[in-house]
């Protein structure tokens, strides 16, 4: 949203309350860009996440942001769930998606031989995506920035006081005057919209824990496996990673603290059962990493979006577990509802272009496969993290951009530096170095 309305003659301010973009729910996610073949039709949330995943798609070619089009296959595995399947098909033609096809038990293995026995019959959807949401984050948040947006990181909004011309938000890092407030803030939106006098949406923090596989794995999963959804979910997916591992997850678990995004014994183990039914193969290779994302779940069983003209306000609450996909739709629609409400957000005729990312996925060439850019600069040839063939050029350029890092784990969200199996071990005290370097310069 700050990136579409910075396109405008509006003057636009980001304030964040962690010290770096995207560390919230947008970090740890499953990292899919969906069709939205599965939504409940006629709903808004099926409606921006199939025009998300157009604008996303189309974006990401202009940005360098990875995309891999690996397709989707669902599994059926009981009687129950073979019958589910032509449904599955109607609602995806519902939700205007139409490229889903019926296949057989022997096309199943044929297309993922790793499965598990019993596989009775699949459902495939070509058009789901795996994406880097780490690099989207970072591009929308870098061109908000290169079209004026101003960002201000490390300021929470502790209460707001509305005024007749402009509304105050006290920050943690002081106050801030603003003629429109949009409130997009995940997991708290609903507190934030408390401070508005509303009470109309509760945030439960549904947790989803990940198993992540070693880059052994890859081959196994050629496309992404999903559960047939049932009344219980979506069910666990075993997915290819845009970084070349596998994960298997998410779990779905209703919480009341809305920062436990630990993993626990109990959803791990949940995992191993389930995962290894699926794939038991995968199940010889090395687990790698863990986490754990807390979807912003609501009281709705939709988005919930809507603008206050006489408070100048917008709520953008229950992004649940489609958000990556929807963002820029979101953005979209958000600009015509204020559009509607009189504001000029018609675009700017001086854009800069949008900005070209460093590639972090294994889709396109890595800087240390790149012998020209090696050769005018050594820097790329030179690995700091073995695992997962991170340059020093690279955490260079990270320190460089518009957005800088601000420790550890915003680097490793920029560079895939200590992703990798070592965990850090081999790499752990350079990176430590380079990043004392870079947040000191
Ligand atoms: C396990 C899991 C799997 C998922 N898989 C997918 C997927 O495959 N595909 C997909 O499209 N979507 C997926 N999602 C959903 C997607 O990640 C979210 O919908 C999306 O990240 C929500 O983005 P957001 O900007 O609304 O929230 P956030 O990313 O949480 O951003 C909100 C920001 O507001 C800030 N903030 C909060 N309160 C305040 C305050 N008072 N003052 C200032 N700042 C504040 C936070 O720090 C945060 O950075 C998944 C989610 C989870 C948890």
């Amino acid at each position: 949203m700050a990136r579409a309305l910075a396109g405008t003659r509006l003057s636009v301010t980001l304030v964040e309350a962690r010290d770096d973009v995207g560390d919230g729910t947008s970090k740890a996610n499953t990292a899919l860009l969906h069709t939205g073949f599965d939504a409940t039709p006629g709903t808004v949330e099926s409606r921006l996440v199939a025009r998300g995943y157009d604008l996303l798609g189309d974006y990401a070619e202009q940005t360098g942001i990875p995309v891999e089009r690996t397709g989707a296959m669902l599994v059926a595995w009981t009687t129950e769930e073979v019958d589910a399947l032509p449904g599955l098909m109607v609602k995806a033609e519902g939700n205007g998606y139409r490229d889903t096809e019926l296949l057989s038990a022997d096309e199943v293995y044929r297309r993922v031989p790793a499965l598990g026995p019993g596989a009775m019959a699949g459902l495939s959807v070509p058009g789901e995506s795996i994406i880097c949401t780490w690099t989207t984050n970072l591009a929308l948040a870098t061109d908000a920035v290169a079209r004026g947006a101003t960002l201000v990181r490390g300021a929470r909004v502790t209460a707001v006081t509305p005024g007749a011309e402009y509304t105050t938000l006290h920050t943690s890092a002081g106050e801030m005057r603003a003629r429109w407030v949009i409130n997009a803030a995940g997991l708290g939106a609903d507190h934030l919209d408390a401070q508005f006098g509303y009470g109309r949406l509760t945030v439960t923090p549904r947790r989803g824990e990940l198993l992540v596989f070693d880059k052994l794995a890859r081959p196994m999963v050629p496309v992404i496996v999903l559960a047939v959804p049932s009344s219980r979910g979506k069910g666990v997916l075993v997915s290819p990673t845009i970084y070349g591992n596998v994960m298997v997850g998410p779990t779905s678990e209703n919480l009341t603290d809305r920062t436990a995004t630990g993993t626990s014994e109990k959803g791990l183990d949940f995992l191993v059962t389930k995962g290894r039914a699926l794939m038991p193969a995968l199940f010889d290779e090395e687990v790698t990493a863990t986490y754990a994302g807390l979807r912003a779940a609501s009281n709705h069983d939709d988005y919930v979006i809507d603008l206050d003209a006489a408070a100048r306000y917008v709520l953008v609450g229950g992004i649940r577990s489609t958000g990556l996909t929807s963002g820029m739709a979101v953005a979209e629609y958000v600009t015509e509802l204020l559009s509607e409400a009189g504001v000029d957000v018609a675009e700017r005729d001086d854009l800069p272009p949008p900005p070209r990312m460093p590639n972090i996925g294994e889709i396109g060439v890595r800087p240390y496969q790149d012998e020209q850019r090696i050769t005018a600069d050594p820097d790329y040839g030179r690995l700091v993290c073995f695992c997962e063939r991170v340059s020093v050029g690279e955490i260079r350029d990270a320190f460089d951009s518009p957005i800088p890092p601000a420790d550890l784990d915003g680097l490793r969200r920029r560079t895939r530096v200590m992703n990798g199996r070592c965990q850090g071990f081999y790499c752990g005290a350079h990176t430590a170095e380079l990043l004392a370097e870079g947040v000191a310069r």
